[in-house]
């Protein structure tokens, strides 16, 4: 529904804050009150929600799955009016949504890209940060049973260094048994990587450190063999074989007298 010029000056009392707004500060519902809003603001409106969300979440659970349900076949317009920036776009500007009538957002990309924007900016959305520390910190206990302090002695234990290659961590990941899923100690994301890519298995670490104090090509040819240094297949790797050609052909033409 696009907004009038007049509703935009128009103005009523929230019911529930007391304070006078704009009509557009008021969700649109026609069969509400006289003037086609709500009796409070969005607000006020979306903080009750939110309490009632957080106090019934399986109810809400249940309320979210029924909309699915009965959204499952929206048919998508072509066309429909953002309700922030009231342009009207293509349904390719919109992102899919299965919770509402017409299986689209209510805003278009751009205005919700805005959106997002905002809410994680920590200047604009002063809560986000402690927002991210809350879901961090539900995460840790979900996945590996461990409180921030648990986490905090662990890291203290191993001096905040990678507990095998010694570094300090950016990142440090949290490394478990994938089998049992005892918690082992902080990895940083490249031994972790390496541990996974040998299996979890003690055999086969053992047996590459048994690979890298005795090299099977070393003893099949009987003396040690050496190629270009460097990674394989790199422009690096290509420069110095280009060189080292250079090189051999000086040395094999005999210097003019
Ligand atoms: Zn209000
Ligand atoms: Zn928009
Ligand atoms: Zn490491």
């Amino acid at each position: 529904m696009a907004r009038t010029k007049e509703t935009t000056t128009d103005t009523k009392r929230c019911r529930r804050c007391g304070r006078r707004k704009r009509l557009n500060k008021f969700t649109i519902n026609p069969a509400c009150t006289a003037d086609g809003h709500e009796w409070e603001c969005i607000r006020c409106r979306n903080k009750r929600i939110r309490a009632w969300q957080k106090a019934n979440p399986r109810k809400f659970h249940r309320y979210i799955m029924k909309l699915r349900k009965k959204y499952r076949h929206a048919v998508i317009p072509a066309e429909k009016t953002c309700q922030k920036c009231q342009r009207l776009l293509s349904q390719f500007d919109f992102y899919r949504t299965k919770y509402s009538s017409d299986g689209l957002d209510q805003y278009c990309k751009t205005c919700r890209a805005n959106k997002n924007k905002k809410w994680r900016d920590p200047k604009q959305n002063p809560n986000y940060l402690d927002h991210l520390k809350k879901q961090r910190n539900k995460i840790l206990m979900m996945q590996f049973n461990l409180t921030p302090d648990d986490k905090l002695t662990i890291l203290t234990f191993q001096h905040n260094v990678c507990a095998i290659c010694k570094q300090p961590m950016k990142h440090p990941n949290c490394d478990h048994d994938h089998k049992t899923g005892q918690i082992r100690g902080y990895l940083c994301p490249m031994c972790n990587r390496a541990l996974g890519r040998f299996r979890d298995s003690l055999d086969r670490l053992q047996a590459a450190v048994a690979y890298m104090t005795n090299f099977p090509a070393t003893s099949a040819l009987g003396a040690p063999r050496f190629g270009l240094p460097g990674r394989t297949g790199t422009k690096a790797q290509r420069k110095l074989a280009k060189k080292l050609a250079k090189q051999q052909k000086s040395l094999d033409t005999p210097p003019e007298l």
